[in-house]
């Protein structure tokens, strides 16, 4: 019998998440049925949607959700043998059964000189939600100039580097100068750190005089009213995320967005990547080309320790993270 250890909702979060909304649980799994594979976490995901959607779709007292590359180390299901890793939706948990029908082998031939916990990041659906976000809504060319915030982040620096392989100029923020330094460093073209610059409106004005092609939103709210307002005409915005609103107890009532809109002729458009599920395996394979070429490069944020996930979770959603934020078991 294998028990599993569980972190748990123990109450919907109020305003940003707190300690003590989390519960760890002992669970004492079944045996397998036929079909059936006992999976070991290794690596788990610590993920900004986790915020909005476990309001949303989480009960109190709900396993957290989340997902994981994890190892299988019992099998009833001749598809996966033991030893395989996967990438599941498991949860936030130490062990847990599948019926193989949410599990993704990993891309293979995986290279040994790659962490598997990129499955998870640059080479996982973070990877993903950037290049369907920028190649299917931001639809680039080269030559736009594209603007990316929580840049340095998991989905923001694949962002800006696919860009640059797109031939575009690319302006991207984060919140920290080391992280700013870093964007330099993978080859941004502009830089800044929005938590210091006296103007957000002058620092996109003085980072592109001309305006924006392409905008991928990752943060939303008072960022975007301002980022609205430098679009060149006919831009393309693709709204992917807006952790600077999962925390908002109140709906914020913000500048609108019909003027700038109607004034540039923008498109701006939502999206969630399992909009693309069918075209997963051709997105997967072109991030680790590039990720092997060195045209993509990557950065993780390992906290060791399973019961250290709340606080690495709350660490992300404050920008703590430096890169893809990952829990090593
Ligand atoms: P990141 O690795 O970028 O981590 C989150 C980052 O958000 C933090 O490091 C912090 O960076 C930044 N941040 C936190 N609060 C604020 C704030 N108030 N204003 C500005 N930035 C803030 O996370 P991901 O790359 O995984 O996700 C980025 C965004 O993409 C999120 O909004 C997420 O929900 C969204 N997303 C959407 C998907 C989709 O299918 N639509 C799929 C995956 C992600 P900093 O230090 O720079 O402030």
């Amino acid at each position: 019998m294998v028990k599993a250890k569980v972190w748990t909702l123990k109450n919907h979060f109020q305003g940003f998440p707190k300690a003590s909304d989390f519960e760890l649980k002992e669970v004492e799994l079944p045996k397998l049925k036929d079909g059936e594979v006992l999976l070991a976490s290794v690596f788990l995901s610590l993920d900004p949607y986790m915020r909005p959607y476990s309001q949303k779709s989480l009960k109190e007292g709900d396993k957290m959700m989340g997902s994981q590359v994890a190892r299988i180390v019992e099998s009833k299901n001749p598809t996966y043998h033991i030893g395989a890793f996967a990438v599941a939706n498991g949860g936030w948990t130490t062990h847990f059964i599948s019926d193989g029908k949410d599990l993704q082998l990993l891309p293979t031939p995986w290279p040994e000189t790659l962490p598997i916990s990129l499955a998870l990041g640059t080479i996982g659906m973070p990877g993903l939600t950037a290049y369907f976000g920028l190649f299917e809504i931001c639809r680039i060319k080269p030559g736009d100039i594209l603007l990316v915030n929580s840049a340095a982040g998991a989905v923001g620096a694949v962002v800006g580097q696919l860009a640059k392989i797109g031939g575009c100029k690319v302006v991207g923020c984060a919140g920290s100068d080391k992280k700013v330094a870093y964007l330099k460093q993978i080859g941004f073209d502009e830089a800044f750190n929005y938590k210091t610059v006296g103007s957000l409106e002058e620092a996109l004005r003085k980072a592109s005089p001309s305006g924006y092609d392409c905008y991928f939103d990752n943060v939303g709210g008072e960022f975007s009213d301002i980022a609205l307002r430098q679009m060149k005409k006919y831009g393309r915005i693709a709204v992917c995320g807006a952790i600077s609103l999962y925390n908002d107890e109140e709906l914020q009532k913000g500048p609108y967005v019909q003027v700038p809109m109607i004034y540039q002729e923008l498109c701006m458009e939502g999206f969630i990547v399992s909009r693309w599920n069918n075209r997963r395996e051709e997105g997967l394979k072109a991030l680790l080309k590039w990720v092997v070429e060195g045209k993509i490069k990557y950065h993780e944020d390992v906290t060791e320790g399973f019961e250290n996930m709340p606080a690495a979770f709350m660490g992300m959603l404050k920008g703590d993270n430096f890169g893809k934020a990952i829990l090593k078991m």
